[in-house]
């Protein structure tokens, strides 16, 4: 049973630039933020509205000192892949192309949802169900992105799992779920020096995200030390006080709200500061926030800021600057092409990203085939463009990404009937497409005529604001879409040498294809983007050695997953939901409860095979780790403002943009909060309190104490490659911490090791102290147990090649 008291989450903590990279950043931001004003603090905190300019976040400016608004764009077009080094040049290349068009901050990478349930609309979004995987994702796309002067944005923080009732569910955690599984890719984020943090749409533990002195005070701004902006998901901020007070930043999009102001801060957050309800300290640590995570990206050749040269609103040249006013017509789309090279990346990816499930009777590589039929409408070109559909909301076509504001508009896609036809030509192979799903008698008939049958299927899911079949963002179900699953069976029914390709958003029920004599290999290409084809025949052809491993775990059945998706509220008007599974999602709940899954996570085969030999522990004399201490200074203001009421007035003269989100009070008597919400006698006194804080046992560093990152132990595996041709194996090291209340395994190491024919390579894992410490609610920290301990190193989560007890710490 779920019963987290809220530990003490006021004040909310003061950036101090006391955490590893953001010393300059502060500095800089320091000598900015001493010279604003009032209204000019206000108005960097504030979106002006949504539609109201041509990013689809965009806060005010500060003309005076020549400082353009904050633009802000989606998205994190999460693909997958286990290549450490692929995940770090995709984030530059994201970050390159954002800079290309002007942005200030890119609205990625995605930790949250997880992907506690498979059928979570936005899981595509993200990584892995599993935190270790997704924290080093969120890692190496964050150092990506800001190494080129882009601000990346770590979101939805937090427990945003689902899309039904995203906007007002309470989830029920308890504190060592929320620490061990869902904080800490987080803190992998604030590790690796994220400028900002989405808040996302639902409560936790009783209050919304965008307002929960627990998560964004406590834990993030505290224990973890994030020295950046918070900024709400778009519409997520509820009330003035509550929200300013329990540790937003940044108001997105900034309007929402009744009058007088139409947003929660803007002129509301002005009246609030004048009136002594918000701290002055508080707004000048949310602007000390936002101008920190700028100055930390804009360094060495980053330093210029290019401007905007895109709408988000429209495809065309010209079009409104302010498209909810339509004022101003003007050439907003300069069409900067931005691309570089990354479409080789793109191939790259996706071909590495390729998952090989199934391979029987050497099926794959193909070799001049003598004959081919393409079958099924995944395989096809999008009839009218591949973006016809706006945000990708529709099923035409080969599935290339999910739908919602994460994608992304392609700039071509290449189908895979398309790259396979080409393929063939060269080949000489006989080639047939046959494109309709329904239409099982001429599935049938060109399948029984070829040597090789090649079916393709597809599952999407994305957010709620788009329903497809149905489909309210979450999927309803795990089965594959547009007749997959009949259109699979009837092929492989007349073809010995049925090859399934899937395009899904996460796993779908596929032990029939397994188990199936006809179905002679299996290939996930997840979501592949714009290289798709080409990507896929890269592995089908042995261009590219599969290397990829499924990021999660493919049941045979949704209840097989434990933890179920909420479709229906008991209670609509209050929905509730308690993540009461805790630790246990994905693999850890497969084999807790023994159901044998189709494919476990870690999953992969390749065209040869690798064995491993002399597993070695090798314990590391990590000097021991104390709990932090001691008191943060007190709260700093910076500047000195003019507080009367008239020089915070909307000047004389200026012609408003309406409706456009302004930092000005209406009249000088407005003095009070007028703003919305409860009022500031409903907050504790610490809400306020500006004075010397401690620092939290588990904090005092960049992603929490910097003990927790000490490596441990060295954990070393020699591996070969026993097979005919090079490939790329990805050993994992998975720990058991201990006792029952542990899964038997977690993942906690991972690589890529190339290898040629005969080769041999010895692979080391780092084993850091919170890789195997348990949170302890009661000490608020993280602690290694006594409990007798393993390691494994395999394949997967269950093809578990060696093994070890794992010795005590020095
Ligand atoms: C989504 C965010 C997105 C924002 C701006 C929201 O609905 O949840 O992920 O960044 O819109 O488009």
């Amino acid at each position: 049973v779920v019963n987290t008291p809220f530990p003490a989450g006021y004040p909310s903590p003061w950036g101090s630039g006391g955490a590893e990279g953001w010393e300059d950043a502060y500095a800089k931001a320091k000598d900015f933020v001493n010279q604003l004003t009032l209204v000019e603090k206000v108005n960097l905190t504030t979106g002006t509205g949504w539609e109201a300019d041509v990013c689809v976040g965009m806060t005010g400016s500060v003309p005076r000192l020549g400082f353009r608004g904050f633009c802000l764009q989606d998205g994190p077009l999460g693909i997958r892949y286990s290549d450490r080094d692929l995940m770090r040049r995709r984030g530059q290349a994201m970050g390159e192309e954002f800079r290309g068009k002007g942005i200030d901050v890119q609205l990625g990478p995605v930790a949250g949802p997880l992907g506690r349930v498979p059928q979570g609309g936005r899981n595509w979004e993200g990584f892995s169900p599993d935190p270790y995987l997704t924290g080093v994702a969120m890692a190496e796309t964050i150092q990506g992105i800001q190494s080129r002067g882009v601000i990346a944005c770590a979101k939805h923080y937090i427990l945003n799992e689902q899309e039904h009732y995203r906007g007002n569910v309470n989830v029920k955690i308890d504190d060592r779920t929320m620490h061990e599984l869902y904080l800490w890719p987080f803190a992998d984020a604030v590790r690796a020096g994220v400028g900002s943090v989405m808040c996302s749409y639902n409560k936790v533990n009783g209050e919304f995200a965008c307002e929960n002195e627990w998560s964004n005070n406590y834990l993030l701004k505290n224990e973890l030390n994030f020295q950046g902006f918070v900024m709400s998901d778009w519409g997520a901020q509820k009330t003035t006080l509550s929200s300013a007070l329990g540790g937003l930043d940044m108001a997105m999009p900034g309007d929402g709200a009744g009058p007088p102001y139409g947003s929660f801060w803007g002129g509301a957050l002005t009246e609030a500061v004048l009136g002594g309800q918000v701290p002055e300290w508080r707004l000048d640590d949310m602007v000390i926030r936002i101008m920190a995570a700028y100055f930390k990206v804009h360094t060495g050749n980053y330093t210029y800021r290019p401007d905007i040269n895109f709408s988000a609103w429209t495809k065309q040249a010209t079009g409104p600057l302010h498209p909810l006013s339509n004022s101003t017509f003007t050439v907003v789309n300069e069409f900067v092409n931005v691309q570089a090279d990354h479409g080789d990346l793109i191939r790259e990816i996706g071909a590495k990203s390729i998952v090989l499930l199934k391979n029987e009777n050497h099926a794959l590589p193909l070799n001049k085939p003598k004959s081919m039929a393409v079958i099924g409408e995944d395989a096809q070109d999008i009839p009218g463009g591949p973006n016809a559909c706006a945000e990708r909301g529709c099923v035409k076509g080969t599935l290339a990404m999910g739908y919602g504001s994460g994608t992304a508009e392609f700039p071509y896609l290449i189908s895979p009937a398309t790259a396979l036809q080409l393929q063939a030509s060269a080949d000489k192979t006989a080639f047939n497409n046959t494109s309709s799903n329904w239409d099982l008698g001429a599935a049938r008939a060109a399948a029984s005529k070829a040597s090789v049958a090649i079916v393709f299927a597809m599952a999407t899911s994305g957010e709620n604001f788009i329903i497809i079949d149905g489909n309210a963002g979450d999927r309803n179900n795990l089965t594959l879409w547009n007749g997959g699953d009949d259109l699979i069976k009837a092929v492989a029914s007349v073809n010995p040498n049925t090859i399934v390709v899937l395009h899904t958003v996460g796993p779908v029920i596929i032990d029939y294809a397994q188990e199936h004599p006809n179905i002679t290999a299996i290939i996930w290409a997840g979501l592949p983007g714009q290289e798709s084809g080409n990507a896929l025949v890269d592995v089908l052809y042995g261009k590219v050695n599969p290397q990829g491993r499924s990021p999660f775990t493919w049941g045979k059945s949704v209840a097989d997953y434990g933890a179920q998706l909420m479709f229906k509220a008991p209670n609509p008007a209050v929905p509730e939901q308690t993540f009461d599974e805790g630790i246990f999602i994905d693999y850890r709940y497969f084999d807790k409860a023994a159901v044998e899954p189709t494919y476990w996570f870690g999953f992969g085969l390749s065209y040869t095979s690798f064995d491993y030999v002399d597993l070695k522990i090798a314990v590391s004399n990590a000097s021991s780790s104390s709990a932090a201490s001691g008191l943060t200074a007190p709260a700093p203001t910076y500047g000195t403002v003019n507080k009367s009421a008239a020089a915070n007035l909307l000047p004389a003269g200026f012609q408003k943009i309406r409706p456009y989100v302004y930092p000005w009070l209406n009249d000088s008597s407005a003095t009070a909060a007028t703003g919305t919400g409860p009022n500031i006698s409903s907050f504790p006194a610490a809400a306020r309190n500006g004075s010397a804080q401690p620092v939290l046992p588990a904090g005092g560093g960049a992603g929490g104490n910097p003990g927790l990152y000490d490596v441990l132990y060295m954990i070393s595996a020699t591996i070969k490659n026993t097979g005919e041709v090079a490939g790329t194996e990805i050993p994992q090291l998975y720990v058991q911490l201990g006792g029952e209340e542990n899964p038997f395994g977690v993942l906690r190491g991972f690589d890529e090791i190339v290898l040629a024919p005969g080769e041999v390579k010895t692979v080391t894992f780092e084993l850091t102290r919170r890789d195997v410490s348990n949170w302890n609610s009661t000490s608020g920290n993280w602690e290694i147990s006594t409990k007798e301990k393993f390691v494994f190193v395999g394949s997967s989560a269950a093809l578990i090649r060696l093994n070890s007890t794992l010795p005590a710490p020095a």
